[in-house]
């Protein structure tokens, strides 16, 4: 059997002694994958009932064109979707372009001049600040009159409730909440933080919306933000939910009556969820939501693999090897540009697209640094795919996430560690 594997692996230059380590390492990691698997297993049946309930029929599978009215499919997996995530309404639309896209759906549906929003979690991810326009931007919130508020997160990690109850106001109306830590060094937050956190905000505002940020989370634990009183959860279709499958799209899911704002500004006012064309994506939407839990565990396995064989080279890891993971992104810091381009090389070298060429760094706009991304993705950008990306600066870290199988992701950490050994900037213990 190892044997077999083993000239396998050879095939794609991996040595007998980077298997060998690998291999130690994923035997040590025997319990925590069945725990991954647990989850994977509830979550599995939470989609399949979704689904039972809401009666999904292979009309469903079927799409409209043009105005889109009546889109049987589209309306039942909106329904599917507010069924697994236990919220009252749903919107899934490929005519959200990405997380980006709902992430400023929701929020300019649901906010009006004078408002204020307020991030109770430090800076939120990048591509936001042009939305609410913490950096000017055309369009932005800022522009139509919609204040901004940020409290960040203590030194130890923690919420700073002092700061918020005194950040909150009687213009208030929308508190956002990013599950992830994206690209900062904050640990991500678990599902029964979020909790804690909208029960303290709830305490003292009632009526506040409060949104989570739910990128790269979903499926990761068995409850989701709103199971523990989010108002609004959003993410996008090309990471976890979409299962890998969805070629494009975003979610946004809560109340019925914060989703209904959202379609309002999606689409128009007085159409909202009536229309938008499904185009052939209902089929994909529908198979991709439901893979999404294993998906999200082979992805979940691989960052704790990757986690636990760097852990033992001696690099620095967030999350390390052993903590409990909320989200499916791993960052390595290799202290070394060297060390960035090679780890993003294997990933490349691992893909089953473009596996051909080497990525190198390049002067990315709206970056300050140049930045080398690995994706040898069947969909563009993809995340839910294998994937990593590095700037080119100190500390010289690349974050990386994905993998639609475990073991692709197990191929593309061998790679990068066959890499980083040839270019002699790791020895195996
Ligand atoms: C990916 C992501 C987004 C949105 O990014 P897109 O590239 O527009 O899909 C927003 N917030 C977080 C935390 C993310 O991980």
């Amino acid at each position: 059997m190892l044997t077999e594997n083993a000239s396998m692996y050879a095939k794609f230059g991996i040595s007998k002694e980077v298997l060998g380590f690998g291999t130690k390492i994923e035997e040590e990691l025997k319990e925590r994958f069945a725990k991954i698997d647990e989850v994977a297993e509830y979550n599995q049946l939470k989609v399949i009932h979704a689904m039972q309930v809401n009666k999904v029929s292979e009309a469903c599978l079927y799409s409209t064109t043009g105005y889109g009215y009546n889109d049987l499919g589209r309306d039942t997996l909106e329904k599917v979707y507010a069924t697994a995530f236990g919220t009252e309404d749903a919107l899934v639309r490929p005519q959200i372009a990405c997380g980006t896209h709902a992430l400023a759906v929701a929020l300019s549906g649901n906010l009006r001049p004078g408002d204020e929003l307020l991030s109770p979690v430090g800076k939120p991810y990048d591509t936001l600040e042009e939305v609410i326009g913490i950096r000017p931007s055309n369009g932005s919130l800022a522009e139509y009159g919609v204040t901004y508020r940020q409290v960040d997160l203590k030194e130890d990690g923690s919420f700073d409730y002092e700061g918020i109850a005194k950040a909150l106001n009687e213009r208030t109306k929308l508190v956002t909440i990013q599950r992830s830590k994206g690209y900062q060094t904050r640990a991500t937050l678990s599902v029964t933080r979020i909790g804690e956190l909208i029960s303290f905000i709830k305490g003292i505002k009632p009526d506040v919306i409060c949104m989570v940020d739910n990128c790269y989370g979903e499926f990761v634990e068995k409850k989701e933000p709103s199971d523990v009183g989010a108002d609004l959860i959003v993410g996008s279709l090309i990471k976890n939910p979409g299962g890998g499958l969805a070629p494009a799209g975003g979610y946004i899911a809560g109340k019925k009556e914060y989703v209904e704002n959202a379609a309002f500004r999606l689409l128009s006012p007085g159409l909202g969820k009536e229309v938008g064309a499904s185009l052939g994506v209902n089929s994909s939407f529908y198979q991709g939501f439901f893979l999404a839990p294993t998906v999200t565990a082979g992805a979940l396995k691989g960052a704790v693999f990757a986690a636990n064989i760097y852990e033992r080279l001696g690099f620095a890891v967030v999350p390390n090897g052993k903590e409990s993971r909320h989200d499916i992104i791993q960052a390595v810091t290799f202290g070394t540009p060297e060390g960035v381009i090679a780890f993003c090389q294997g990933i490349q070298a691992a893909a089953p697209v473009d596996s051909f060429v080497a990525p190198e760094p390049w002067d990315m706009p709206g970056y300050d640094s140049p930045v080398i991304m690995a994706a040898g993705a069947f969909v563009q950008g993809s995340s839910i795919e294998l994937s990593a990306d590095g700037p080119i600066k100190p500390p010289y870290a690349v974050y990386f996430q994905g993998g639609l199988t475990w073991q692709h992701a197990k191929l593309g950490i061998l790679m990068s560690l066959q890499k980083l050994l040839d270019a002699g900037i790791v020895r195996l213990p």
